[in-house]
């Protein structure tokens, strides 16, 4: 295999040093494994970095996901508008709570966040909310977005995975879900974060994580309490204390990390937009990003899983960002006929190059090179 200095380049890698492993042990020292204070201080500091009051941790994005559908009250009988262009569990989530998903193009392949435009044709009056989802760490137009579910009197809800700590991501919407798996811009491992707007949706989130129970095992552990009621169907979706310890390691870093993965993306598009100008990159270089992924669009008339297993060989790790839900056999079989043709072409060009704060200058070089040479075969 043709790489530098024999390593792999992988698309994403977590960072992980010393302090986590100290942080784990602590952890496993003080005998108290499940929620606990970690949990809670982990909690206030990730709320406080996005300038929010509170926040939810869970233990992933998807059950986040869930929860701000549950609860925001959204149900059978009620649909919700959603982009193709994102992971398939931004819409799982809607058929976890019994809703119809109702998909929506993206504005176009060189900006491609759920349009509004589509969105406005889409909507009708059993809408009760809409996803927005940051692609690639690109924040969507909040502002407009917030107009456009005043307007309509329905939930704004954010899929921010790919968007932690960076403009006003968590702030305007009715409640937006983050997540800590492994390949995002910061790790818990599996993990995940909610916020919510209206202090009792965020409690009925708090509630609803822990099987809707009125008092959790530390209060009893503690002697704060000595029984409990449900007031509400709940789930297990808590995290637990190892993961804070690693997640508020994590938090003190991810602004540094943001803003170098934010250099790193300028330097790519330094190199091809100058060199490989058959290859076009979304977004512009000003817009608001955490710079999760590194998406660029290869010609028409490349073939993508050949470019691909061409930078395989040359050790350079390759995805897909994605494929678009409404072509999953599952989805087809749900909901046939959907057409997205801006999302589909997107989709069929779209190819992800390795992206994380420990790459060099030098790295992304290389993989520029190998994909000029595997565009060129
Ligand atoms: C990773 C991801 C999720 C799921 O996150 P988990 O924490 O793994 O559940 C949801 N939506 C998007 C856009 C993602 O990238």
């Amino acid at each position: 295999m043709n790489t530098i200095n024999g390593q792999i380049i992988s698309l994403a890698v977590p960072v992980l040093g010393d302090d986590v492993k100290k942080a784990l042990c602590d952890v496993i020292q003080s005998g108290w494994l499940t929620m606990g204070d970690r949990v809670k201080e982990f909690e206030s500091r990730f709320a406080e970095l996005h300038g929010v009051e509170n926040a939810v941790a869970v233990n992933s994005c998807t059950a986040g996901l869930h929860l701000c559908l549950a609860a925001l009250g959204i149900g059978p009988g009620d649909k919700v508008l959603v982009p193709s262009l994102t992971f398939v569990a931004t819409v799982n989530a809607v058929l976890y709570v019994g809703a119809t998903p109702v998909f929506v193009d993206i504005e176009d392949i060189v900006s491609p966040h759920i349009s509004i435009e589509d969105a406005e044709r889409k909507y009708s009056s059993a809408v009760k909310a809409v996803f927005v989802m940051h692609y690639g760490g690109y924040v969507v137009d909040l502002q407009a977005w917030r107009a456009f579910a005043d307007a309509h009197k329905i939930f704004l809800i954010e899929d921010a995975a790919h968007a932690p700590a960076v403009g006003e991501v968590g702030r305007c919407s009715d409640a937006a879900a983050f997540s800590f798996f492994t390949n995002k811009n910061m790790t818990t491992s599996e993990g995940g974060m909610v916020m919510a707007r209206d202090p009792s949706v965020l409690s009925s989130i708090r509630y609803q994580r822990s099987h809707g129970m009125t008092s959790g095992t530390l209060d009893r552990q503690k002697g704060h309490a000595y029984s409990y009621d449900v007031t509400t169907l709940g789930y297990n979706y808590r995290m637990d204390e190892l993961r804070a310890a690693m997640g508020l390691i994590q938090l003190e870093r991810l602004s540094k990390w943001n803003k170098r993965r934010r250099e790193l993306s300028g330097y790519y598009r330094q190199i091809i937009e100058s060199k490989i100008t058959k290859v076009n990159i979304p977004f512009e270089h000003v817009h608001e990003t955490s710079a999760h992924l590194m998406p660029v669009l290869i010609p028409e008339e490349a073939n993508r899983i050949s470019v691909m297993k061409k930078l395989r060989e040359n050790g350079i790790q390759t995805s897909i960002h994605y494929p678009p839900i409404h072509q999953f056999s599952y989805y087809k079989k749900r909901f046939p006929g959907v057409e997205l043709p801006k999302t589909e072409a997107f989709c069929a060009r779209e190819l992800t190059l390795p992206l994380h704060p420990l790459l060099s200058e030098d790295d992304i070089k290389y993989v520029c090179k190998s994909l000029q040479e595997a565009i060129l075969f």
